[in-house]
């Protein structure tokens, strides 16, 4: 097996538990590996590091895999993918019907995304290392989990970064791509095939949870609602009337269906609009809303980004504020690392400031357990949701 021996002043951040090692933190490679392989990882010195996959490819060369000297076999990943599985089953009590089944990172498996739609299984091998592995690793899943079939989404951006090229497609029974999965007192309709990302937002399954506590009577604005969720669980928690808008066309024909599923028809109208115009339409109207929610697509996807992005999230929120009754409630969302809680927060506050509305931050949320931080790596912490109330 090759090694990668670190540059001398990387050692520090390696001992943190950080798993990510980038081409320009590489002292030399010594020995021969194909992009994909399995390398060991040594400081400068000699020092032990850890064990994962190389890709000389992308600018983040290595990932690790573990920090024992253990081998990475068959057996390896059968255990990473049963202990993960394992850690679902205890931390989900509401049931494992919709849920990540692996996080990447954050369940120590570098690049692999898995979702469970009732008895469908979504992938995603978002590193060379994973890809390589596909099939073997539906292999363990098949044999972990008795999905009906297996779907590969292996269409995001980020696998061109990997030198990995977009592939969609059944791995394993192709059969309907449309699956009815169950949230709370909510079924939805979920795309595997012709949804975004892996189909459904279940990150967000908690969040929504908590926001149908506080629609009762309400009337009710659900920016960026994609197939409705939000809009179903506010309507489901017993709001009077929830206006819900989104861009696309093929997210609010699923939508519909999900608000008729629901016995939610009546009360939940979906727009084809742009948010941002909406909100500008509607703020120069007195305000009438009790609940706005902002689950708006990660603005800032890099760091770069940010200054832009950052006059998206404050327009968005200084709108729903201006539209906002008094004792409102804001539910504000951001779904990038790079975006994160304080800066939502401070742009929240500023955005205050310009309404000239009072808030309070009532609760701060964040990842449900099924997506899981790695505590080292405050990347893989990427979402945030306020609640606000508002004066
Ligand atoms: N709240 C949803 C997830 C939202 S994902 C849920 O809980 O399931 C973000 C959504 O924003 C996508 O559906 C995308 O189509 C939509 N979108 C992106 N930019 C938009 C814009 N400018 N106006 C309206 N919708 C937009």
């Amino acid at each position: 097996m090759a090694t990668v021996f670190l540059k001398p002043e990387r050692e520090a951040r390696m001992r943190s538990g950080y798993l990510w090692i980038f081409a320009g933190e590489i002292a030399r490679i010594d020995g021969t590996a194909e992009d994909g392989d399995v390398v060991d990882v040594r400081a400068y010195r000699g020092r032990w590091v850890g064990r994962g996959f190389l890709n000389r490819r992308s600018s983040l060369t290595v990932r690790l895999l573990t920090h024992r000297p253990e081998e990475i076999d068959e057996g390896f990943f059968r255990r990473r993918l049963a202990d993960a599985w394992a850690s679902r089953r205890r931390m989900l009590p509401g049931g494992l019907d919709a849920c990540r089944v692996i996080s990447g990172e954050g369940d120590l498996l570098p690049g692999l995304i898995v979702d469970r739609y009732a008895d469908l299984l979504v992938i995603q091998t978002l590193s060379l290392g994973m890809d390589v592995r596909k099939v073997m690793l539906v292999d363990l899943l098949t044999e972990l989990l008795a999905p009906a079939a297996v779907y590969e989404r292996n269409d995001p951006h980020v696998r061109t970064l990997e030198g990995l090229p977009q592939q969609v497609g059944w791995l394993r029974g192709a059969r309907d791509p449309v699956v009815e999965i169950h949230e709370g007192p909510a079924r939805f309709l979920v795309d595997v095939a012709g949804g975004q990302k892996t189909g459904f937002f279940l990150d967000q399954r908690e969040n929504r949870l908590a926001t149908a506590t506080l629609a009762k009577d309400g009337e009710v604005f659900d920016a960026f609602c994609y197939t409705g969720a939000f809009a179903v669980h506010a309507a489901l928690g017993g709001a009077k009337t929830v206006t819900a808008v989104d861009s696309s066309a093929d997210a609010l024909s699923l939508a519909r269906r999900n608000a008729a599923l629901n016995g939610a028809g009546e009360r939940v109208q979906f727009v084809e609009a742009n948010v941002f115009n909406e909100l500008r339409r509607l703020a120069e109207l007195p305000p009438r809303f009790d609940v706005v929610i902002l689950d708006p697509p990660a603005f800032a996807r890099s760091k770069d980004a940010l200054p832009r992005a950052v006059g998206g999230y404050k327009e968005i929120n200084l709108r729903a504020l201006k539209i906002l009754r008094p004792g409102g409630v804001l539910v504000t969302c951001s779904c990038s690392s790079h975006m994160d809680e304080t800066l939502l927060q401070a742009v929240v506050a500023e955005a205050a400031v310009d309404a000239k509305r009072d808030v309070r931050l009532v609760e701060s949320r964040g990842h449900p357990r099924d997506h899981p931080v790695h505590p080292a790596m405050p990347e893989t912490r990427y979402l945030t949701c306020l609640i606000i109330e508002v004066r």
